[in-house]
């Protein structure tokens, strides 16, 4: 029977019928992957680690024999790793909730991109073991998942008449998420509906963790101040660029309220 084993992320799982998931991974060389797990609610044996939401699996899977546009069926699953320490806490658990949602909506079944997947491993794996501060790893995943997509914004120079950010005499600089860019005041014609001011230090530190190797991101320090526009930037810019609102940004804004964070 033909088929193919990998490792995987789980990135989202639905239930069909009484017995059965249907599942969707991310996967290093096979791209995003949907299969059925048949009968996984009661095969302990064949799927370790209960198949959860953002764990890291070997996977094994087999073609169906005969229908052509069913789906491949998922044989047997090893755990490599659960993230232990992203379950134990809720903004945690929220924010690869997050990155797991995007990447699913916006990734097409087949379509690889090596840079997501190992972007995704890498924020995980940082996540779980504390080795970057929380928000500021959800402003990596960001703003690189926004260039990876395709939507690369331009932050380093205003769109109009090239001034490097440097070299604009603003403490805050507009941002057109329409355009993607941002524009010094002496461009500024009309201002566009879908736009926002941010500080030039929260740009620059953006552009930053953007364009250098993410293995080296914990050496800059955001401060309280930079972690809350940037976080007002992206999440508003990454839902308006994909067109649609994410469940788990909703349920994060919502945590932060609470928890007055
Ligand atoms: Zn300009």
């Amino acid at each position: 029977m033909s088929g193919f084993s990998t490792d995987a992320i789980l990135l989202r799982k639905i239930e069909y019928g009484d017995h059965d998931f249907i599942i969707s991974f991310l996967s290093r060389d096979r791209g995003k992957v949907s299969v059925i797990a048949k009968n996984a609610k009661q095969s302990v044996k064949r799927f370790s680690g209960a198949l959860d939401l953002f764990s890291l699996n070997s996977i094994q899977c087999t073609f169906p024999k005969k229908k052509k546009d069913a789906l491949t069926i998922l044989s047997r699953t090893d755990l490599e790793n659960g993230f232990a320490n992203i379950r134990c806490d809720v903004f945690k658990t929220t924010y690869a909730s997050f990155w797991a949602e995007l990447i699913h909506f916006w990734l097409e079944e087949g379509k690889v991109v090596n840079e997501v997947y190992d972007l995704l491993k890498f924020s995980l794996e940082a996540l779980d073991t504390d080795s970057m501060e929380k928000q500021v790893l959800n402003l990596l995943f960001g703003i690189r998942f926004i260039s990876l997509s395709g939507f690369s914004p331009n932050i380093e120079q205003c769109d109009q008449c090239q001034t490097p950010i440097d070299q604009i005499q603003q403490k805050y600089i507009r941002f057109d998420f329409k355009a993607g860019r941002i524009t010094c005041k002496n461009c500024e014609d009309s201002h566009s509906n879908y736009s926002m001011t941010v500080s030039k230090g929260t740009l620059k530190q953006l552009f930053w963790i953007n364009n250098n190797d993410f293995k080296r991101a914990d050496r800059i320090r955001f401060s309280p101040f930079a972690i809350k526009e940037g976080q007002m930037l992206l999440e508003a810019f990454i839902p308006f660029h994909l067109g649609r609102d994410f469940n788990s940004l909703k349920f994060l804004n919502r945590l932060r309220q609470e928890t007055c964070i």
